[in-house]
């Protein structure tokens, strides 16, 4: 295993070939959030990826880490229980837009509201594609699919807006095919105090054929290249997130005086040191 200083992005490639369709968004995805935890001076050995069911849940299986594939729409919770048993080490949850903004919803707005330091990065493809193209939560109206011949016919979620309502303190947008920018958001998600969360276009080549890679290329605008923009400012952060004209990338907002949750609670074992066959210690740290 390979030592903080030398380690590079190809460290977190597991030996897993990737089952997704080719040009699938999701490997950018990853290959960003490999190459953000390279550049933030971590290491297999000290990270810990939790991801949820989807197309988009496989991911914990191709990247070289500790990692748990669970159950959908809960890798939130999960997540958040390892940081607690180890403050010490990097977590990242990831998921898509079905599992976190559908079945995961309730547990998004409580993982935000109760900011504990991970990130979260959420392949939002507005479409279920493990399942061979649903509507998802983000799909459009008017988005035809099989099951929705006339489109969903309710408006999609905005889950920025449901992240700055549930009081986040980082919310970011990236697009998995402008690699360094993607991959920088992702940094600053990692190397944010508190909830990270980034949703990152990742486009379904297969069953998406109007959220494209020339879709997001031709619409989205870069809040770097916004000089007004001030992501400290929670007004400025919810007239781009409320905007209905335009899509942004880059991070909408960020709260300055975060304080991530372990430390509002003085949770700073780690619970790794308890010797082995000591369960009563481990019980007595819960409960102090
Ligand atoms: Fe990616 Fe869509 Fe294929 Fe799933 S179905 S692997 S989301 S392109």
């Amino acid at each position: 295993m390979s030592s903080q200083s030398d380690v590079r992005f190809t460290d977190f490639k597991s030996d897993k070939q990737p089952t997704w369709c080719p040009g699938c968004g999701d490997f950018g995805t990853m290959n960003g959030m490999m190459k953000a935890l390279a550049e933030t001076g971590n290491d297999p050995d000290n990270t810990f990826v939790v991801a949820g069911i989807g197309c988009s849940g496989k991911i914990g299986t191709y990247m070289h880490s500790y990692a748990l594939h669970g159950v959908h729409g809960r890798a939130l919770p999960v997540a958040t229980g390892v940081k607690m048993a180890r403050p010490d080490i990097e977590v990242m949850a990831a998921g898509g837009d079905g599992d976190g903004y559908s079945i995961g919803a309730g547990h998004f707005v409580h993982a935000v509201r109760r900011n504990v330091d991970m990130s979260y990065v959420v392949m939002d493809n507005r479409i279920y594609g493990l399942t061979k193209g649903q509507a998802s939560p983000t799909s459009r109206s008017d988005f035809e699919t099989s099951t929705t011949p006339e489109g969903p016919q309710q408006p999609p979620v905005n889950p920025l807006a449901l992240a700055l309502a549930s009081g986040a303190t980082f919310i970011a947008q990236s697009f998995a095919s402008d690699a360094l920018r993607h991959q920088e958001i992702i940094q600053e998600a990692i190397e944010h105090d508190g909830f990270g969360f980034v949703n990152v276009f990742s486009p379904c080549v297969t069953f998406n054929d109007v959220d494209t890679y020339d879709y997001f290329r031709d619409s989205l605008v870069d809040l770097q290249e916004d000089e007004d923009h001030d992501r400290h400012d929670y007004e400025d952060a919810k007239e781009v997130i409320l905007d209905g004209d335009k899509e942004y990338q880059g991070v909408m907002y960020q709260d300055e005086n975060s304080v991530p949750y372990h430390e509002q609670h003085g949770v700073t074992e780690n619970m790794s040191e308890i010797p082995d066959g000591a369960p009563e210690d481990a019980m007595d740290l819960v409960r102090e």
